[in-house]
């Protein structure tokens, strides 16, 4: 195969996919490298789905069944609502390289040894192969990281069962002393058991005994799987939280779970995958056209950002849950989630500084308002710029919203909301109402 790309995607799960298929779109040389062995069950939101339609992904977005009914409890509380769709990842993840096909991605369904730095390029190697390329997007998933950054310790041991066909589709969570079961039936005769626990003693039993007598703590999921038939082979998986904290390789931008996997408590994992693929893309046609300190630091930064906001999240999903039934595996789970601390506010509040952000679909640097709250800086509030528009009213010696209006070619109303975040955050005197279309409270555009 000896290529020369110029992008070479690795791995072949959502994150892989979807940023191959944007790149493909906007123009660029792309090669996928990888092969799909993931047969688990997952589950997805309507928002996954609608993200997977945004980014073209209609084959993938089909391939998802109707919604299920989503019941149990968390913490002594009903969470019933919010339908949740059961995937089966394997038919998912071949109608994922159907849509990259179909819109012209290469495909490589090899799978990658290792990639080293060759003079300006990257080769990127393969059992039989090797390619050249200019950037290397990492998608391989969570197995392609290793972190000293991780939250609590899990492994999830999940069973395939033939169930009677209902025609329900749901899932249910219950928790146990000992971690939590998720189930999913597709109302069609599959269910899937998936055990998430710590490091149990269990587990030296073996798979199959581990789960039976983990379920057995679960009555509800025990009295759904009543006359349930496991079909093959227990499976474990990796299911520790971690973020990825390996010196950035100058050309290498990684993706997905392979920046950050988050715990499967959270159901977001595919979600934030898809998610990233904005920035993946901006960060690759940044690094192609521009230079590499901003690109490694946006991604850098991200990733850190939303390691932090999904660690807080999920110390509050723990700690509700220890509160109710505080076994070893509750209470120290959430202290581990707790000890994972956001930054400490920037000292000197507001100020305008210099940083990467997403300027449609290319990262590059630009002045944004770095406050406490936005350590990683706003750049714009209704597509305006922040520091320009504080330039203009500074220099102007206005805070007139139909002048500022006019000179940046805005709407009134957008123009006022802008100016409205910078007074909230102590940049300018309240606008004056004359002129003022009323603001609608502040909606800051974030970079991503
Ligand atoms: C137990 C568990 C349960 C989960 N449940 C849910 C859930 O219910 N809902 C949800 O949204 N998320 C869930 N997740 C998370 C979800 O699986 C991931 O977040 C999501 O798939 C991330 O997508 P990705 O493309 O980054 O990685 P992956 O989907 O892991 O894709 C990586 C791809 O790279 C391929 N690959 C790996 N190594 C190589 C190699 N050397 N060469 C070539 N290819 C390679 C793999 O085969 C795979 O196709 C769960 C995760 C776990 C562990």
């Amino acid at each position: 195969m000896a290529l020369r790309q110029e992008v070479a995607i690795l791995g072949a799960g959502p994150a892989a996919i979807a940023t191959a298929c944007a790149l493909r779109r906007l123009g660029h040389d792309v090669l996928l490298i990888g092969v799909s062995r993931n047969t688990a069950v997952e589950g997805v939101s309507q928002r996954t789905l609608r993200l997977l339609r945004e980014h073209g992904l209609a084959a993938a977005a089909d391939s998802v069944g109707d919604p299920g009914e989503r019941v149990g409890s968390w913490a002594g509380i009903d969470v019933a609502g919010n339908g949740e769709y059961v995937v089966q990842r394997a038919e998912f993840d071949r109608a994922l390289l159907a849509d990259a096909a179909a819109i012209g991605v290469r495909i490589c369904a090899e799978r990658v040894v290792r990639y080293e730095r060759r003079g300006a390029l990257w080769r990127v190697h393969t059992k039989r192969n090797y390619v050249d390329c200019q950037v290397a997007v990492d998608a391989r998933g969570r197995r392609a990281q290793r972190s000293p950054r991780r939250g609590p310790a899990l492994i999830a041991v999940c069973q395939r069962l033939c169930t009677p066909r209902t025609g329900r589709v749901f899932t249910r969570l219950e928790a146990i002393p000992q971690g939590w079961c998720w189930l999913a039936a597709d109302g069609r005769g599959m269910s899937w058991l998936q055990i998430t626990s710590g490091r149990e003693p269990s587990l030296r039993l073996g798979l199959e005994e581990h789960m039976r007598r983990l379920v057995a703590m679960a009555p509800h999921v025990a009295a759904d799987l009543s006359g349930a038939i496991a079909t093959g082979a227990p499976i474990a998986r990796a299911a520790t939280p971690s973020l990825c904290t390996q010196p950035d390789q100058v050309g290498v931008i990684r993706a997905g779970d392979a920046s950050i996997a988050l715990d499967p408590l959270s159901g977001q994992g595919m979600y934030e995958a898809l998610r990233s693929v904005v920035a993946v893309t901006g960060a690759v046609r940044g690094y192609l056209s521009g230079s590499w300190d901003p690109i490694a630091k946006f991604m850098a930064e991200r990733a850190a950002e939303l390691w932090q906001q999904s660690s807080l999240k999920a110390a509050h999903h723990y700690g509700q849950q220890a509160q109710q039934n505080p076994s070893p595996f509750w209470s120290e789970a959430a202290a581990r989630y707790c000890a994972i601390q956001p930054a400490p506010p920037i000292a000197g509040g507001v100020s305008i500084d210099w940083r990467p952000v997403l300027n449609g679909a290319r990262i590059e640097l630009r002045r944004v308002v770095v406050t406490p709250q936005s350590p990683r800086g706003v750049w714009q509030v209704d597509a305006i710029d922040l520091p320009e528009l504080l330039d203009f009213l500074r220099a102007a010696r206005v805070t007139n919203v139909e002048c500022a209006a006019r000179h940046f070619g805005c709407p009134p109303a957008a123009t006022a909301r802008a100016m409205q975040w910078l007074s909230e955050h102590g940049l300018l005197e309240p606008a004056g109402p004359a002129g003022s279309t009323g603001p609608h409270g502040p909606s800051a555009g974030r970079f991503d």
